[in-house]
């Protein structure tokens, strides 16, 4: 004899089978998505004179060292130069090669440099800038995403904020963090044991 709980049961039993089928199961999930943003603070301004007389020496160190950068494949002469946490300033310029991916930009030879001189100290400020026929460009240069990435983890390492000036001759921006340039950062790798 089939009782009202077995016809129940089982008219409950296929009505989900049939939420399965036709994925409504997966319809609800999105429906249950939450739209999230994220809003990235910097300043802007349109001259060097803007800046503290520190900033100031900081961008023309990297200015000079776009003027040296080995660039004769791209001619995009690029320069950066990094305030350590001891004052101490590290300038470099993008190295290329005839083998194109055996070069390496401004930024990397930067900061691989500046920690191998000073491993001890942590990055306070750090400046990018671009030149083409020796003019500096008019607007800022953002850094590549690997570039980005060599320096979250300076950041990360020192631990204090890495403040970016990207440094065009007619428009600058400043980014408390190079976590404002790369806000999903890799940072996954497991705990080392
Ligand atoms: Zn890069």
């Amino acid at each position: 004899m089939i009782d009202n709980k077995s016809i129940i049961i089982s008219f409950l039993t296929i009505i989900l089978a049939y939420l399965y089928k036709n994925n409504k199961f997966v319809e609800l999930k999105v429906n249950e998505m939450i739209q999230k943003a994220i809003t990235i603070e910097y300043l802007e301004c349109s001259s060097i004179e803007e800046f503290c007389s520190a900033d100031r020496e900081l961008i023309e160190k990297a200015v000079e060292a776009a003027r040296n950068a080995y660039a004769p494949y791209s001619n995009f002469c690029v320069g950066a130069a990094i305030r350590m946490s001891g004052g101490e300033i590290v300038a470099a310029s993008n190295q290329e090669n005839s083998a194109y991916p055996s070069g390496l930009c401004a930024e990397r030879v930067t900061a691989f440099y500046a920690n191998a001189k000073y491993p001890d100290q942590y990055f306070d400020t750090l400046v990018i800038t671009a030149m083409v026929d020796g003019v500096q460009c008019e607007v800022p240069t953002n850094p590549c995403g690997a570039c980005r990435q060599v320096l979250m983890d300076y950041e990360l390492k020192g631990g204090h904020q890495l403040r970016v000036i990207l440094a065009g001759s007619k428009l600058l921006r400043v980014y408390p963090s190079i976590r404002a340039l790369l806000p999903f950062s890799f940072d996954n790798l497991p705990e080392q044991k």
